[in-house]
């Protein structure tokens, strides 16, 4: 048989990258406690390992942080898969807002339960790798805009969800002036060592949060790169 003629490993769904790769890691995340199926079905399809460097896309499938380029990561799977939860639990948003698009894979994961997505990131080298990524993968309800994200995108007000995927001391209040009346709204808020995980949703005239963990993400910026 012609060695040449075999199919790779990762055709045949072998490999650091294939597809049982990827089931091992829904199965660890069932275990740590995400129970979403709409949410484990898009991670189990979703190739994590082309938002990431080809050196490290052997890693691509484990519950781990990656460095994706200017000091910056792709979240765990686990912290993407927890926060998709939390905005979708109640009715799935059609149009989202994410702040921090990062190598695009937090986007692409909405991208695939909502409606509109709508995200910007302050480093611009990162979103033409994250927009080329969006490309390559076909996905079309995904705009993206090079800017500051604290103050949001208003110019496509009101979200019916917005996400954070940095973490500032506290939420900007443009954020909340963009959210929809019965909105809701996912960010890591607190210094680098400290930062919880919020879900803010409106209780009469305030926005209330509701503490759904501690995590650790990259600090929001200001200005733009
Ligand atoms: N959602 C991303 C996570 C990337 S890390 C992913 O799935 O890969 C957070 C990102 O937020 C970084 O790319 C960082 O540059 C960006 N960021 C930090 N402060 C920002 C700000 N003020 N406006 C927009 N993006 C910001």
């Amino acid at each position: 048989m012609n060695v040449f003629s075999r199919p790779s490993p990762e055709a045949r769904g072998l490999g650091m990258t294939g597809q049982r790769a990827r089931d091992r890691l829904i199965a660890r995340l069932k275990e740590e406690g995400i129970a979403d199926r709409r949410v484990l079905e898009v991670l189990a399809r979703l190739p994590r390992h082309l938002f990431i460097e080809e050196a490290l896309a052997s890693r691509a499938y484990e519950d781990t942080a990656l460095p994706i380029g200017q000091g910056q990561t792709i979240s765990q799977p686990w912290v993407v898969a927890r926060m998709t939860e939390a905005l979708i639990e109640e009715k799935i948003p059609d149009k989202v807002l994410e702040i921090g698009t990062g190598s695009g894979y937090q986007a692409a994961v909405l991208a695939a339960l909502c409606g509109n997505v709508y995200t910007v990131e302050r480093i611009e080298e990162l979103l033409r790798d994250a927009r080329r990524r969006f490309r390559k993968l076909g996905i079309g309800n995904i705009r993206s805009k090079h800017d500051d994200g604290r103050i949001g995108w208003p110019e496509f007000a009101p979200y019916d969800a917005i996400m954070l995927t940095a973490a500032g001391e506290s939420v900007d209040a443009a954020l909340f002036a963009q959210l929809a009346s019965d909105g809701v709204l996912v960010a890591p808020v607190g210094p680098a060592g400290a930062q919880r995980l919020l879900r803010y949703r409106r209780d009469g005239e305030q926005w209330k949060a509701q503490m759904l963990g501690h995590v650790s993400f990259v600090p929001l910026l200001g200005g733009v790169a």
